[in-house]
């Protein structure tokens, strides 16, 4: 799943320079940013659900040889850099996902508005409204989240149980939001002219990755609730 490795021409790669068994905790890994040199690494596009407009590949390295200016920072220590990108990306896609949701939500209402059933507008129906409604206020709530995790990294404080949770609620709001979304439109969700049916695919990405629901879930009890690690 790594993205752009059709155009790139760098690759910033996190590899193993001591052997696992000589380190601790996530010591042992380096990070490089060098040259996606393709006589050494072999790059397979993966056809996939949506997000088209970004290519995500297999990589196969075999045989790279990358020169030590080329590390970031310290040998050893590159899982600790790493970490510092993984809480922004986290409220980053939950940004993401709370923007797909409205989107979805905003065309839901407009149809709801104008589709006309046995003589009167669909959305005057309330099991037409309260889906939506519902879907506003989840989507709310996980903005407010968003901006909790936001707030605290720029203070520099601990904010990893607030991303993951904000990326978590925003991931599901949005997804809730895009199939009621789809359901409001009726057979016409189902029609690419409507485009909702591409909201719902495009809310998978912000659900699987960059870490996926359940994984959340284990790091909440565990990190949160002080609960035994279950991986
Ligand atoms: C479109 C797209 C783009 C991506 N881009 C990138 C990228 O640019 N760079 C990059 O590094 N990665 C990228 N990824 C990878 C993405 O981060 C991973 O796919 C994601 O984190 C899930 O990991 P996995 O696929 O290895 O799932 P696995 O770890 O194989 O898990 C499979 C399923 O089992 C569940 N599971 C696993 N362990 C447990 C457990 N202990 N308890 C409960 N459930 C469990 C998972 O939640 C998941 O549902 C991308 C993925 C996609 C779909």
């Amino acid at each position: 799943w790594i993205s752009t490795a059709q155009v790139a021409n760098k690759i910033l790669l996190l590899a193993r320079t001591t052997p696992v068994e000589e380190c601790s905790g996530t010591e042992g890994l380096s990070l490089f940013y060098t040259d996606l040199d393709r006589s050494t690494v072999e790059v397979r596009e993966i056809d996939k659900l949506g997000r088209k407009c970004v290519d995500s590949n297999q990589v196969f390295i075999d045989g790279l040889r990358i020169p030590v200016e080329d590390r970031v920072g310290e040998e050893g220590k590159g899982f600790s850099y790493i970490l510092h990108g993984l809480n922004p990306e986290r409220i980053l896609i939950a940004s993401e996902a709370v923007g797909l949701g409205r989107a979805a939500l905003a065309r839901a209402a407009g149809y709801a508005n104008e589709r006309e059933v046995f003589g009167r507008p669909i959305g005057q129906n309330q099991g037409i409204q309260h889906p939506l409604a519902q879907s506003w206020m989840e989507l709310e709530a996980a903005h407010l989240m968003v901006q909790k995790a936001a707030w605290l990294y720029d203070q520099h404080a601990p904010c990893a149980a607030e991303a993951n949770a904000a990326k978590y609620l925003a991931a599901e709001a949005c997804y809730h939001a895009c199939e009621r979304a789809i359901f409001t439109h009726g057979g016409m969700g189902y029609a690419k002219e409507y485009h909702v049916e591409r909201y719902l695919r495009e809310s998978w990405i912000p659900r699987l990755a960059p870490v996926s629901p359940q994984l959340i879930l284990c790091f909440i009890a565990e990190k949160v609730l002080g609960l035994p690690k279950s991986y």
